[in-house]
């Protein structure tokens, strides 16, 4: 199958809108040291889709989500190197490190994330010889 003209003057339209947007967003930069700032720090091959309201409110709740979560797993991983096992060994609730690293609250607590535990706070269990 051939490349037709309809296809190349799809692809120029759509090259040219590119270019149209993008010195929008020149100007804005220049403009604006915090907007540029904001930008230098995106890697958008990390965010599938446009730029418009929607797509950058998703990719922000993405963006907090992965935080959230790496700041949990950081800190069951930094609890079990600490204790000297590995983040699936058990809590003294019973349930594995991994059943914590869901959330970490405010107060850098490790809420076991099992509905029937009350246990507040990720505490690995001392191995057994
Ligand atoms: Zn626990
Ligand atoms: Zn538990």
């Amino acid at each position: 199958m051939s490349t037709t003209s309809e296809d190349l003057n799809v692809m120029a339209q759509r090259a040219e809108t590119r270019r149209k947007a993008l010195a929008v967003l020149l100007d804005a930069v220049d403009g604006d040291r915090l907007l540029a700032a904001a930008l230098a720090r995106l890697d958008v091959s990390d965010m599938g889709g446009v730029l418009d309201r929607a797509g950058l409110d998703a990719a922000r709740a993405e963006a907090e989500a992965d935080a959230a979560n790496y700041a949990a797993l950081a800190e069951t991983q930094r609890r079990a190197e600490a204790a000297g096992v590995i983040r699936a060994h058990r809590c003294v609730c019973g349930h594995s490190g991994i059943n914590h690293a869901y959330r970490l609250t405010e107060d850098e607590r490790l809420p076991c994330s099992l509905a029937e535990c009350r246990c507040g706070d990720l505490d690995f269990a001392p191995v057994r010889p």
